[in-house]
């Protein structure tokens, strides 16, 4: 492959700008997670990344990792999968046998279908709780208000294996008050895991404590 990849460019450039943001708020390298936020990529581009050592890549459709992933899974078993987009309970299924770690449960219906299907195929999946920090209609997440009594509903009732929290910040407004509260919240509950963080704030995210930072553009280029 010639070092003028520009996948191989830009993944360089991301972890050094990872190395930097965890220098400069004193965290470890290890505790950093880096997705490879991978909707519309081909499985070609996926395997360049995967070539430069990238094992976490994030999908948002089910249909679309459907497409993909069960041939990438079976040439790189090592490889993580993240379900990071909207989830409906009729794709809980599909969602449990492809995926390792799902960030968008943020309601008690899904968490219903997520813990049958686990019980079912008997496959141990890590559960985030997606929280719309920013209470925008449109987008996904548990409003901050519920989201204390979902994630006791995903943890005691379900006995789901939440490990943390996602959020997407608005577009238009700074986003390190949500990464704070995102912060909080998962401190208040004992939670080791936040994903947080994209292309345009991930550094940002880092220094708010995010675990898992998803970083699309930046990687792969305009979609
Ligand atoms: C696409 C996507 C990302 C990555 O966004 P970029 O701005 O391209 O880095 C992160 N998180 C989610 C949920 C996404 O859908």
């Amino acid at each position: 492959m010639s070092p003028l990849n520009p996948i191989t460019q830009n993944i360089s450039g991301i972890r050094e700008r990872i190395r930097e943001a965890c220098a400069r708020s004193g965290r470890s390298l290890e505790e950093v997670h880096l997705i490879a936020a991978s909707k519309t990529q081909s499985s070609d581009v996926i395997r360049q990344a995967i070539a430069e050592g990238i094992t976490h890549f994030g999908e948002n459709r089910v249909q679309e990792a459907l497409e993909k992933w069960p041939m990438l899974k079976k040439e790189y078993p090592h490889v993580t999968l993240h379900h990071i987009g909207a989830l409906q309970s009729n794709k809980a299924a599909e969602a449990v046998a492809l995926y390792d770690v799902i960030h968008s449960l943020d309601r008690k219906s899904i968490g219903e279908a997520l813990a049958k299907e686990i019980e079912k195929q008997q496959k141990k999946i890590i559960c985030m709780i997606q929280i719309n920090t920013g209470e925008e209609p449109q987008k996904g997440g548990v409003q901050p208000s519920d989201a204390d009594a979902l994630i006791r509903f995903c943890t005691n009732d379900l006995r789901l294996d939440v490990q943390g929290l996602m959020c997407i910040p608005p577009a238009d407004v700074p986003s390190f008050p949500h990464f704070a509260f995102l912060r909080e919240l998962a401190k208040r509950h004992a939670l080791p895991f936040l994903s947080m963080g994209m292309s345009s704030d991930f550094e940002n995210a880092i220094g708010f404590g995010a675990t898992h930072v998803r970083v699309g553009t930046a990687l792969f280029g305009e979609r």
